[in-house]
C-alpha cells in the first residue's frame, strides 16, 4: 500500500513490526522479502514516485577539504533512489574485493564470498538479471554478434573482466505493483525521517520521528529499525540522532561517517586500433547499454581491463578496472561536453542559468555532427576510443561524512563531506594505463596516445566519481573497528541494522549495487529468523489515516 505522508494528520503515529528508512534498492530489497512474508513492515520514503526538484535540493551538502563532490547529482530522492538513473554494472564481489591486503591500509572484510553466495540468486532476481556465467569464453562463444575477439594481453599482467547488465531495473516502477499490493507493507511518501528513537541508554531503537514537507510530524514504533537512505544518509542520520547518544547513535567510537569511499573514476588518452571493429565489440562502453545484440538469453554483458591478480600481489597495487569509450567525429571537445552536461540537466529537469546556456552555443555545430555520427551505431565512424579506469578507493577514516552547520528545509543539519584519493590510487592508475600501452604495442594491436604527463600535481583534479557511496558504517566485529556487526547490525544498539553500501568494508574496483541488494536479502532473513523467534503482537497496533496518492 501506498500513503501520501502529506495527507496524514500531524503527530499520528503507527505501530508496527519492521520499519526501513528508504525506498532505494537497499530498502525495496528487504520490503519485498518482508512482504513475501506477511511481516507488518513500514517504508519511510522521503521523496514520492517521481522526480521533484524541492525533494532532490535535500541532497543539497557541503563539501569540506579534499577532492570536489557533487551530492545533488550522485544520487536521487524518489521512490527507487539511484537505480532511478543507475546504469545497470553487476559484479560480484571476488574473494580479492574482500581479502586483507597488507599493502593496503584497512582492506578486507570479515566474512567471505560464502556469506554473500546465496543470496546472489535472490539479488539476480530483484535486479532482473540472469544467472549467465561471467567467464569472458563464455561470452565469446554464446553472443550473436559475429567477428567479436578478446584483447591478447598477457595473462599475468592485464585480463578481461567481464559485467553484466541490469536492463536497468528502476525498482521503483518495475516493484511498484508487488509492493502496492502486499498487504503487509505500507509505503509512506514524502516521509523524511529525521531522528531514531531509543530507549534511555540508546540500547534499543524504538522508532523513527518522520518530517513532511507539509510541516507536520509522525512518529513510527517498530520492533525492528533498518536505515536503508544511502551511502551517505545512512551516516548522517545515525549522527542527526543524537537525543540519548551525544555524538550520534552507533558513534561511541567516532567511526561513523568515516572511511567515506567512492571509486576513483579518470577518463583519458587515445587508444587507436589497427583492428578496432572486432575489439570495441565487447569493450566499447558506448555499445553496451543498449546493444540488445551483444546478449545471450536477455541478459547483456560487456567487458573491461582489470589487473591481473598477480601484478597487484607483485607490485602492491589496488584494483582497477579500465574500459573504452568510442569517441566519434566532432566528439571529445570541451563545447561539446558542455552541451552533453547542459543537455542531461534539462533532462533532470534541474536548474540551468544563462550562463551555461550561452558557454553551450559555441559547441553546438560540433555536437550535432557528434550526435548524428553516434547515431549511426557505426563502428568505423569511431575516431579512437577513451580509457576510462575505476580504481579501488583505499578505506581511509579522513574521508568522511559530518554534519555541516547549514541547515536544511526541515532544519536538519546538511552533509558536511571529505573526499579524499590517495598516492597508492596514483600509482595504481599510472601503472595499469602504462601495462596497457605496452601490451598495446608488444601485441602490436595499435597505439595509445597521452597528452603530457597525468600522474603530475594536478592528477586528483581528473578524478571524478563514480557515484557510489560506500564506508560510512562499515562492518566489523570490533565496535573500534567498525559500526555494524557481521549481521549489519549497528554494535550496542539491539535492534537497529543497517542496509546499503555504507556497511562495505572494502569496495573493490567494483560496481556496489548487486552486492549491497544480496546483502539485504541476508538481512531480510536474519531479521525474519528474529522476528520468528518471537513475533510481535499487533493487535493493539494503530493504524494511520491512510489516503493513496
Ligand atoms: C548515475 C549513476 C549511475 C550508477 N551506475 C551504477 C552501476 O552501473 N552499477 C552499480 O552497481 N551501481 C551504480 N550506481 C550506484 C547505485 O545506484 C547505488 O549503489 C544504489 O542505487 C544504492 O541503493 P541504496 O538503496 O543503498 O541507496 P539509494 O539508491 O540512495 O536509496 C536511498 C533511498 O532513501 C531515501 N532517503 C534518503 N534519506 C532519507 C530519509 N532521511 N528518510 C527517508 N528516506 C530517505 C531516498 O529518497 C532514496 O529513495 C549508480 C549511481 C548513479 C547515481
Amino acid at each position: 500500500m501506498l500513503i501520501d505522508g502529506r495527507s496524514l494528520p500531524d503527530g499520528s503515529s503507527l505501530d508496527t513490526e519492521i520499519v526501513i528508512i528508504g525506498g532505494g534498492a537497499a530498502g525495496i530489497t528487504l520490503a519485498l522479502e518482508f512482504g513475501r512474508w506477511n511481516i507488518p513492515t513500514c517504508v519511510l520514503e522521503a521523496g514520492g514516485t517521481n522526480y521533484s526538484r524541492r525533494s532532490q535540493a535535500l541532497y543539497a551538502g557541503e563539501v569540506a577539504e579534499g577532492l570536489d563532490y557533487d551530492l545533488l547529482s550522485t544520487r536521487t530522492r524518489y521512490l527507487g533512489g539511484s537505480s532511478n538513473c543507475w546504469s545497470g554494472w553487476c559484479w560480484p564481489f571476488t574473494e580479492m574485493d574482500l581479502s586483507k591486503r597488507d599493502w593496503i591500509p584497512n582492506s578486507g572484510w570479515t566474512i567471505g564470498t560464502e556469506a554473500f553466495a546465496p543470496y546472489y540468486a535472490r539479488a539476480r532476481e530483484v535486479l532482473q538479471l540472469s544467472e549467465l556465467p561471467l567467464e569472458a569464453k563464455f561470452w565469446i562463444d554464446h553472443v550473436r554478434e559475429s567477428n567479436v575477439q578478446l584483447l591478447p594481453f598477457q595473462a599475468d599482467l592485464l585480463r578481461t573482466v567481464v559485467a553484466h547488465f541490469s536492463p536497468p531495473a528502476r525498482l521503483g516502477q518495475s516493484r511498484r505493483a508487488e509492493l502496492e499490493g502486499s498487504h503487509s507493507t505500507k509505503i509512506i511518501l514524502h516521509a523524511t525521517a529525521s531522528n531514531i528513537l531509543t530507549d534511555d541508554i540508546s540500547h534499543q531503537a524504538k522508532g523513527v520521528v518522520v518530517k513532511m514537507p507539509t510541516g507536520t510530524t509522525m512518529t513510527v514504533n517498530a520492533r525492528f529499525v533498518i536505515v536503508a537512505a544511502g551511502g551517505i544518509e545512512n551516516a548522517r542520520l545515525l549522527l542527526l540522532s543524537n537525543g540519548v547518544q551525544k555524538t550520534g547513535l552507533g558513534n561511541q567510537n567516532d567511526l561513523v561517517g568515516r572511511y567515506f569511499m567512492d571509486h576513483p573514476r579518470i577518463r583519458l588518452g587515445r587508444l587507436t586500433f589497427n583492428n578496432p571493429v572486432s575489439y570495441s565489440r565487447f569493450y566499447d562502453v558506448t555499445y553496451h547499454y543498449k546493444n540488445n545484440s551483444f546478449a545471450v538469453s536477455g541478459t547483456r554483458a560487456g567487458a573491461t581491463i582489470g589487473l591481473s591478480e598477480e601484478v597487484q600481489r607483485r607490485e602492491q597495487l589496488l584494483q582497477c578496472h579500465t574500459t573504452l569509450f568510442g569517441s566519434y567525429v566532432g566528439e571529445s571537445r570541451q563545447a561539446v561536453d558542455h552541451c552533453k552536461r547542459v543537455y542531461a540537466a534539462f533532462k533532470r529537469h534541474e536548474h540551468v542559468d544563462l550562463s551555461d546556456i550561452a558557454r553551450m552555443v559555441p559547441g553546438i555545430p560540433a555536437a550535432t555532427a557528434a550526435f548524428l555520427t553516434r547515431s549511426t551505431r557505426m563502428r568505423r565512424l569511431v575516431k579512437h576510443y577513451t580509457l576510462e579506469s575505476i580504481l579501488e578507493p583505499v578505506p581511509d577514516p579522513n574521508s568522511r561524512v559530518t554534519l555541516s552547520d547549514q541547515r536544511d528545509e526541515f532544519g536538519l543539519p546538511r552533509v558536511r563531506l571529505t573526499w579524499r584519493v590517495g598516492d597508492l590510487e596514483k600509482r595504481t592508475h599510472r601503472r595499469a594505463v602504462e601495462l596497457i600501452r605496452q601490451q598495446v604495442e608488444e601485441q602490436g594491436l595499435g597505439r595509445l596516445e597521452i597528452d603530457g604527463d597525468p600522474w603530475d600535481d594536478s592528477w586528483s583534479d581528473r578524478v571524478q566519481s563514480t557515484w557510489h557511496h560506500m564506508g560510512t558504517t562499515r562492518m566489523n566485529p570490533d565496535p573500534k573497528l567498525g559500526v555494524v556487526d557481521e549481521n549489519c547490525k549497528v554494535h550496542g544498539i539491539g535492534n537497529l541494522y543497517i542496509a546499503g553500501s555504507s556497511v562495505f568494508s572494502t569496495g573493490g574496483a567494483n560496481m556496489p549495487t548487486l552486492n549491497l541488494v544480496a546483502l539485504a536479502a541476508r538481512l531480510a532473513d536474519h531479521i525474519k529468523m528474529l522476528h520468528d523467534v518471537s513475533p510481535l503482537d499487533l493487535s493493539s497496533a494503530h493504524p494511520p489515516r491512510v489516503a493513496a496518492e
